[in-house]
Formats: C-alpha cells, structure tokens, sequence
C-alpha cells in the first residue's frame, strides 16, 4: 500500500493565541482528527488487492493498513480463514467464557434530537426517569434473572439525568451488582471521577459516526451536535481512572468501512496514551425505533460478520461485545468465533424489568428476545460458558 493511514500529529497551535501548547502525550484525539480527511480513509481501502489480505492474515501485530484490508470486499473470499484465526486467538486470550450483562434504562429523557433514536426530543413518548424505588425495582428483577453486570443507560439530558442523579443510581445500585458501567452523555473529567470513585470500572461511548458531515446530518440538536466533546469523551473518563473504554460507531449512517477505519485509529490513538487501560469494541446496528431515519445504509450480516472479525485478528485483547439487537441465529453463530460479552433479555423501556411497560417507551426495537438460560444453552453446546461477572478483568 503506497501511504499508511495515520492522524496527524501537530500540535495543537494555542500558544500562539497565548494557551499553553499540548505536549505529544497530552495530545487529544479531536486534534488530529480535526486535521484528517474523510475522503481520504476511502483510498486505502480502494488499493487493496489479494496480496494485502494475504499478507494480514499471515501477521501476528496488525497495522491499520492491514486492518484496511481485511474488512475491504477484497477480504469476503477469505471469511473462512478469518473465523479460524478469530476463534484461535479468542480462545487463547479469553477462554471459552462470555460475559453476560444486562442494560438498566434509567430514564429516557432526552435533551437532543438524533435521526436514528427514538428518544429524541421531539418525538411524542412518554418520558420516564426512575426514582428511588424504581431503581432498586430494577435491580431486584434484574438479580433475579440472573445478571450481576449492569450497564446504565440514559438519555442525555444534563438536568433530568446529570451528574447528581447519576451518583445517586450509582450509590443504590453498586452494593447489589459486581460489576456497573456507564452508557450516558459524555461527561467532565471531574464527573466521571465521581462515578469511578463510587465503583463504575466501565464506560460506554460510542461516536455514533467519525465523518462530520454525516455527524452533523443525524444530530440535529442539542448538546451532542458538539462532535470534538464527544470525541474527546473516552480520555476524560480515561483521565479519571476508568478501567475499560468501549467505542463503536453506529452502522448505518455512513459508510461503515471508513467509520470502522476511523475508530480503529481512535483505538490506536487511546491505546497508545492510556497503556493500562483495557478496551472494547461494540458494532450496533441500526433498528428500527420511533426515530425518523428510515432507509439507514446497509451492512449485510456477511459484512458484519466480516467486520468483527477483522477486529478480533486486528487486537486479540479487545473485548467484543453484541448486543439484542442483533438476531438470536446472528448472535449464536458469531459466538465462538471473537464476541467475548453479550447483553441478553434487553428491555429499553426504564421500568421493564419490574413491570410491563408499553413498548412505546423504548429506544429501539430488540431482536433477541430469549431468555439468559436459553442463550447460555445454546453457548454450551458450542463449548462456552455464559458467565455473570468477568471478575479477573476488574480484580
Ligand atoms: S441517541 Fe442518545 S442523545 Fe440521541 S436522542 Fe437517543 S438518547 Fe438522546
């Protein structure tokens, strides 16, 4: 390949207007990123031929180029060797153990407007934030099913759901599980400081889409429409201890293989600033949901196939996660061949767990509805064990 993919590095030029200038380590993601071309991510992907998918598949470190060829349509003929290196370094690092968690909604405020969401502002749903006794109603049903993970969920809405409730969620429900992460708007450094301090080891923070433009086409309002804050969100949580970062981009808004590029070199850029920390990689798909974007680009599930494994042979450490929103066949096929956490019994409706609420609550529709028992049956006869809590991560 003629030219590597790289962000760019120059510093930051505030000390010329009298800021103090980063140093390389303090160099944020959004700086480089600001400087790289969308349409640029594409040449890499066009130059791959045969040899370069040959030549990925033979090594041990993959480059970002090599990452590149492997999910570009050069690479579907060797799906098969794919899954079979997937598989082996999978095993090798993790076992034959997946993690199960469960999302807890704890309210589907939302201050923004996003194309894709059913929460958006705008949209006509009965909003609910849990209260005291609704959040602990939660945790029971969800002990109960079986779940000692919790991710919490809310909308972005700084008032209804800002730091002060989070804290309070957080200090209810941390005595009742092992495991707490966080899928919420992006906060300060200082918050999320708060959050790590009361025992929430993870965060969630998916970018949702790396091209600006297309950034700027699905938020249509509010907060999130600041694309660097949120860029930069993973480094403030970083910065404040947090001991595992989940990205992904939300497939669908645009072309996904230059997005997947992009959040590989968010990845890199993350892995090489905060060395200890661990690092995970979600691949949400978009669903239907009371949102207004109808036609999302499509990915086939060949593709997405193709597109996890790419990144199990592009970071054997990378935790893997799938989500319900994904088909019940989808999800016990690719699961022994990299997805190292599955969330199950999804409910995206804040209160259904302990009760029916009406589905118009949710934020989008799931796909696998089965029980935990269910999926963990059908995990051991592939061999892998379906595990509440992934203790040695956190220990
Ligand atoms: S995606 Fe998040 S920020 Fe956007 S409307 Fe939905 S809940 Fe709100």
């Amino acid at each position: 390949m003629s030219q590597s993919i790289q962000i760019s590095t120059k510093k930051s030029n505030e000390s010329s207007t009298g800021k103090r200038t980063q140093t390389s380590t303090e160099l944020n993601f959004a700086n480089g990123w600001s400087q790289q071309r969308w349409d640029d991510l594409a040449t890499p992907l066009k130059q791959v031929d045969d040899a370069a998918v040959q030549r990925a598949l033979q090594k041990d470190r993959l480059s970002i180029d090599d990452f590149a060829a492997l999910i570009s349509p050069q690479a579907q003929p060797y799906l098969e060797q794919m899954a079979e290196k997937a598989q082996r370094l999978t095993r090798q690092r993790f076992g034959h153990v997946i993690q199960s968690y469960a999302p807890l909604y704890l309210s589907n405020v939302c201050s923004n407007w996003c194309s894709y969401c059913g929460f958006s502002i705008h949209n006509k749903l009965r909003r609910k934030t849990l209260d005291n006794n609704e959040i602990d109603a939660e945790a029971e049903a969800l002990k109960k099913r079986g779940f000692d993970s919790v991710l919490l969920v809310t909308g972005e809405a700084e008032k209804t759901v800002g730091i002060d409730y989070l804290s309070n969620a957080v200090k209810r429900l941390k005595p009742k599980f092992s495991q707490l992460a966080i899928e919420v708007q992006p906060l300060t450094t200082e918050e999320y400081g708060v959050l790590r301090k009361q025992g929430v080891e993870s965060l969630s923070l998916y970018q949702e889409t790396y091209n600006p433009a297309s950034y700027a086409e699905h938020h249509r309002h509010g907060k999130k429409q600041d694309m660097v804050y949120r860029l930069n969100a993973p480094e403030r949580a970083a910065d404040a201890d947090f001991l595992k970062i989940n990205l992904g981009i939300l497939i669908g808004l645009t072309d996904w293989r230059q997005d997947s590029l992009a959040c590989a070199l968010h990845l890199r850029h993350l892995q090489k600033k905060y060395w200890t920390a661990r690092f995970g990689m979600s691949f949400p798909r978009l669903r239907p949901c009371a949102g207004e974007l109808e036609n999302p680009l499509h990915i086939s599930d060949r593709e997405l196939l193709q597109l996890i494994l790419a990144w199990r042979l592009f970071d054997a450490e990378l935790d893997l996660g799938l989500s319900t929103r994904e088909a019940p066949e989808f999800r016990n096929g690719i699961a022994r061949l990299g997805i190292t956490s599955m969330s199950a019994e999804s409910i995206t409706q804040p209160g259904g767990y302990a009760e029916d609420a009406a589905t118009a609550l949710e934020q989008f529709e799931v796909s696998d509805e089965r029980k935990l028992d269910d999926i963990k049956a059908n995990l051991e006869q592939q061999g892998l064990m379906l595990i509440a809590t992934d203790s040695h991560y956190f220990s």
